[in-house]
């Protein structure tokens, strides 16, 4: 077989993979596979890149399988459809509503984006309803044949529903150099997708595999170590009381998927242990909300959840709803939270203060010493949050002027990512079978530093691919 690396190499967003079977009979035509078709985002969230044609004929594709729902993930999927593509689109259930409302929600980020450069924009509402229309869901371990390769998801354990992909194929025997004799070979790759940070308060851990020849493995997070799960929500309990202690408004910039959720998911259970005084708590995203509900519908199926968040459930503990909670769907819903007495807390879009209700928030509350600034989350350089982060006094909102005086803080153990040590514990089952590990899905110096911890760990060749680069395997 063939892989090609078009996109999630030397970078982290904008994964597409291709895989060419190598049929058994020569005359027959290869099968072609897409895994992943991610947007391309950079400093932008839409690179000029995205709209260049695809550097492969579209007719000859039969699927393209989706790991999960991330925009760096299936983002270019619309386009792939405009553009011709007939095949069928295959991921779990979660993940496709998931891509319904993210795909919508870029939508209008692209069409804004596309207005002010004078462009026509990516892809539009029509082309998502026609991807949608070729979508056809699997569930984990049920396995699909798609001509020469047989596909079967695992459990990534990064965001509900999300998937790690092993294809298996069978081709024939070669001697050593290089022709067809007798016999046939299996050969089995797989996709790391993006694999969760183990354990998460919802997903269940990360699958393992213990046999494969080759695997693609992303590398986020491949030169940190996360604090762990008791440390956060420490962490958040105190920001939660100081700032109810002393009046203010906790603002807590979250995305919309999965952080959001696990947010609840812990304020939840410090409400319902008694460890934070009450407060009302504010979910003033209708993103998050409308993603929330796609958690809500899947919160009593074993498939997708862990055992602890089921245990909750069945306990008739609502896992996503809490005395205080309110979620603001309208803009005037969202401006009322101002008139709320203080102690008050705010979880808003965006994640990194690039646009979203949180700046109406933080235009507000960031001059207040009694109110909180709480990051969750990666903060880029260049954005609103790294600025606030990283200490400045005074920032730019929304074309005005506003001092910070609020307590700033950080919890780093909300990544949705594996660390170094993750990565290598998901590996290492595999080890003896492996003839090489491709490192994806990473900043170059971070994909270097992980394959070389990881050919050292685990004495497997290492390779970190470059993009456009063909392999035969
Ligand atoms: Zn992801």
């Amino acid at each position: 077989m063939k892989l090609t690396f078009f996109g999630g190499v030397g970078e982290v967003t904008g994964s597409n993979y291709l895989l060419e079977s190598e049929p058994l009979d020569p005359k027959d035509r290869p099968t072609r596979i897409l895994i992943d078709c991610g947007l391309e985002q950079a400093g932008h969230y839409c690179e000029d890149s995205n709209f260049e044609p695809f550097p492969f004929d579209l007719k000859e594709i039969d699927a393209v399988i989706i790991t999960h729902s991330h925009i760096d993930h299936i983002g270019r999927v619309p386009k792939l459809v405009r553009d011709g593509f007939k095949g069928s689109i295959i991921s779990t259930p979660p993940a496709k509503d998931f891509a319904e409302e993210l795909l919508l929600d870029s939508e209008h980020i692209l069409g804004n984006e596309a207005e002010a450069k004078g462009r026509e924009p990516l892809y539009t509402a029509v082309d998502v309803e026609d991807a949608l229309g070729l979508w056809k869901t699997i569930r984990y371990h049920e396995i699909k044949k798609i001509k020469d390769f047989e596909i079967e998801l695992y459990d990534a354990g990064h965001i509900l529903g999300s998937s790690f992909v092993v294809v298996s194929t069978t081709e024939s025997k070669k001697d050593k150099d290089g022709r067809p004799v007798d016999g046939a070979v299996k050969k089995k790759i797989v996709f790391s997708g993006d694999l969760g940070n183990v354990p998460a308060p919802l997903v269940k851990d990360t699958e393992i595999v213990n046999q494969a020849d080759y695997v693609l493995v992303e590398s986020t997070y491949g030169d940190r170590l996360h604090q762990d799960l008791a440390t956060r929500q420490d962490l958040l309990e105190n920001a939660i009381e100081d700032t109810v202690n002393s009046k203010g408004a906790l603002m807590i910039p979250a995305f919309a998927m999965e952080r959001t959720q696990e947010l609840l998911y812990e304020i939840n259970s410090l409400v319902s242990e008694g460890r934070i005084p009450q407060a009302p708590v504010f979910i003033d995203s209708p993103l998050a909300i409308r993603l929330t509900a796609i958690y809500k519908k899947y919160s009593n199926n074993p498939e997708y959840f862990d055992a602890e968040s089921l245990a909750k459930l069945r306990g008739g503990d609502a896992i996503f709803d809490f005395p205080g909670l309110q979620t603001t769907l309208t803009t005037e819903e969202s401006k009322m939270i101002n008139d709320v007495p203080m102690p008050k807390v705010i979880i808003a879009g965006s994640g990194m203060s690039q646009g979203g209700r949180i700046m109406h928030h933080e235009l507000r509350y960031l001059p207040d010493k009694n109110s909180t600034m709480l990051f969750i989350g990666f903060q880029v350089q260049g954005s609103l949050g790294r600025a606030i982060y990283d200490g400045e006094k005074k920032v730019r909102i929304l074309g005005e002027e506003v001092a910070v005086r609020c307590r700033v803080r950080s919890i780093d153990g909300y990544s949705a990512h594996a660390d170094q040590e993750g990565l290598i514990k998901w590996l290492y089952p595999m080890k003896d079978s492996l003839k090489k590990i491709f490192v994806t899905h990473g900043e170059p110096e971070i994909s270097a530093e992980f394959a070389a911890a990881a050919s050292d760990k685990l004495a497997v060749e290492t390779e970190v691919p470059q993009k456009g680069e063909s392999v035969i395997l």
